[in-house]
C-alpha cells in the first residue's frame, strides 16, 4: 500500500501589517458608530443617520480657453436635513472622490449640531485642478456645475459655501447663476459671498477666529498661557493663514507654517503677515527669508504647544501619531486625524479639538450670513465676532461636559453631543409617511 508522502507545510503567506483604512467615508461612519454605541441608538435610527439622504453626481462640460470642451465630474451630497436645510462647502480639487464628499457632508451634519445651528449637513466637490485653470474657465465650470445641481439647492434646501480652493468670487458666481435661473436675486442660496453682495462681515476670518476661541478655552484647561505659546500650522490657505495672524496678534509664537509645497521653520517665530506677502509673490511659503525649509511631515512632529492641521484629510495617521509632540491639536481642517491616530494621541494625553468643533466657526458665521440675508438686515463686524465667540465657547463647554460625563476624549464627546441632537430631532419628527 502506497503511503502518501507527507505534504510539506505550505509556506506562510508573507504577512504585511494591516494597513490603516484611510477611506474618509468609512472613517466618518466609524466615528458615528462609536457615538451611536454610547447613546444606545436603535438599529433603524443608526441606519438612517450613518448614510447620506441624497447623492447627486453630475457631468460638467466646460469650454476651455483653447476652445476644446472638457467634461468634469461633480458631486453634491446632502447627508442629513433633520434640523434644517443642508449646509456645507464646495471643494475643487483633483483628488475629490464621492466617498470624500460623503464624509465631508456627514461631518457637516455633526458640525452644525455640535455648535447647535439650525442646519443639516451637505457638501459638494468637483474633480478638477483649479491651480491649472484660468479664472474664466473656473467661472464657466462653476456656473455649469451650479446649474446641474440647481434642482436640489436653494435657501431653504441646501446652502453651499466656500471650501478648499473656492472663495468669495466663486460664491458670487453661484449666487448669480442661481438668481438668473429663478428670476430674482436670492442672497440666501449661498454663504461666504463678498460683503458687497450680501456676504457677512467677519465670514472670511470666521473659521480661523472660531478656532482661536476654542484654543483659548483649551489653553485655560491645559494651563498653557497663549502668550508665548509655540504654534505649528500645516496649510496656509484661508483657515491656516488667518489663524496664524490671529494667534500672532495674541502674542503666540508661530514657529512653522507650510503649504502643499513644503514648510518654513523658525524657532524664534515667523511673522504671518510677511509669510502671506511672501506666498503671494513666490506662490509658496517655502524659502521665505529668515526661515529654514522643513517638510510637512517634519512640521507635524515638531515640539510645540499647539499644532493646527489646516489642510486636507488623513495627515495624522498610525504612521506619525506616536511622533507628535504638541500638547494641543486644533483641527482647522476636516478629517485630518484617523481613528487609529486618535487612540494614540489620547494615550499620549494630547488634547485634540476635533474638526466638528474646532473649525465650526466658518459655518457658524455662514448661519449668521444666511440669517442676515433672510432678514435683509446686516450686522457690524464686532456684533458678528461677539456672537461667534458666544457660540464657540458654548460648544466647547458642551463638549467638555459631555467628555466628563462619558469619560471620553473630545472627539467622541463632540460626536455624542451632535449625534444625540440629530437623533432627537429625527425621533420627534417621526417617520414619513
Ligand atoms: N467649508 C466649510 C466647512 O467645512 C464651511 C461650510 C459652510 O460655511 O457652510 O465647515
Amino acid at each position: 500500500m502506497a503511503i502518501a508522502a507527507k505534504a510539506a507545510p505550505a509556506p506562510l503567506p508573507r504577512m504585511t501589517p494591516p494597513r490603516e483604512d484611510l477611506n474618509p467615508f468609512r472613517i466618518a461612519q466609524y466615528q458615528f458608530d462609536v457615538a451611536a454605541e454610547y447613546l444606545k441608538l436603535d438599529a433603524g435610527l443608526r441606519q438612517v443617520l450613518r448614510t447620506p439622504k441624497r447623492v447627486m453626481e453630475v457631468s460638467i462640460p466646460v469650454k476651455m480657453d483653447n476652445g476644446q470642451v472638457k467634461v468634469f465630474t461633480g458631486y453634491r451630497v446632502q447627508h442629513n436635513i433633520a434640523r434644517g436645510p443642508a449646509k456645507g462647502g464646495i471643494r475643487y480639487h483633483p483628488n475629490v472622490t464621492l466617498d470624500e464628499v460623503k464624509a465631508l457632508a456627514a461631518w457637516m451634519t455633526w458640525k452644525t449640531a455640535t455648535v447647535n445651528v439650525p442646519f443639516g449637513g451637505g457638501k459638494g466637490g468637483v474633480v478638477c485642478d483649479p491651480k491649472r485653470m484660468s479664472k474664466t474657465e473656473l467661472e464657466r465650470l462653476t456656473r455649469r456645475y451650479i446649474s446641474e445641481i440647481l434642482p436640489i439647492i436653494g435657501p431653504d434646501r441646501d446652502i453651499p459655501a466656500p471650501d478648499v480652493y473656492t472663495d468669495a468670487q466663486t460664491m458670487a458666481w453661484i449666487m448669480d447663476t442661481y438668481s438668473m435661473t429663478v428670476g430674482y436675486s436670492a442672497l440666501g442660496v449661498v454663504t461666504g459671498k463678498p460683503v458687497s453682495l450680501g456676504g457677512s462681515e467677519g465670514r472670511n476670518e470666521a473659521t480661523a477666529r472660531g478656532c482661536l476661541y476654542v484654543i483659548e478655552e483649551a489653553c485655560q484647561l491645559k494651563k498653557i498661557p497663549l502668550r508665548g505659546a509655540t504654534v505649528a500650522i500645516q496649510g496656509f490657505g484661508n483657515a491656516g493663514s488667518i489663524a496664524a495672524q490671529l494667534l500672532a496678534a495674541r502674542r503666540a509664537k508661530i514657529v512653522a507654517v507650510s503649504d502643499s509645497r513644503g514648510g518654513a521653520y523658525n524657532p524664534r517665530g515667523i511673522d504671518p503677515t510677511r509669510a502671506l506677502r511672501y506666498k503671494e509673490r513666490a506662490g509658496t511659503v517655502v524659502g521665505m527669508p529668515g526661515t529654514s525649509r522643513i517638510s510637512n511631515d517634519e512640521l507635524l512632529t515638531l515640539k510645540c504647544d499647539i499644532l493646527i492641521p489646516a489642510a486636507l484629510e488623513n495627515c495624522i495617521t498610525l504612521d506619525n501619531a506616536d511622533l507628535i509632540r504638541a500638547k494641543i491639536i486644533a483641527e482647522a481642517a476636516n478629517g485630518p486625524t484617523t481613528p487609529r491616530a486618535d487612540e494614540i494621541l489620547a494615550r499620549k494625553n494630547i488634547l485634540v479639538l476635533p474638526d466638528i468643533l474646532a473649525n465650526a466657526g466658518g459655518v457658524t458665521v455662514s448661519y449668521f450670513e444666511w440669517a442676515q440675508n433672510l432678514q435683509g438686515y446686516f450686522w457690524q463686524e464686532d456684533e458678528v465676532n461677539r456672537r461667534l465667540e458666544f457660540v464657540m465657547k458654548r460648544a466647547f463647554h458642551d463638549v467638555y461636559q459631555t467628555a466628563r460625563k462619558y469619560h471620553v476624549h473630545f472627539r467622541t464627546a463632540a460626536y455624542i453631543l451632535a449625534v444625540g441632537r440629530v437623533a432627537e430631532a429625527t425621533t420627534v419628527r417621526g417617520l414619513f409617511p
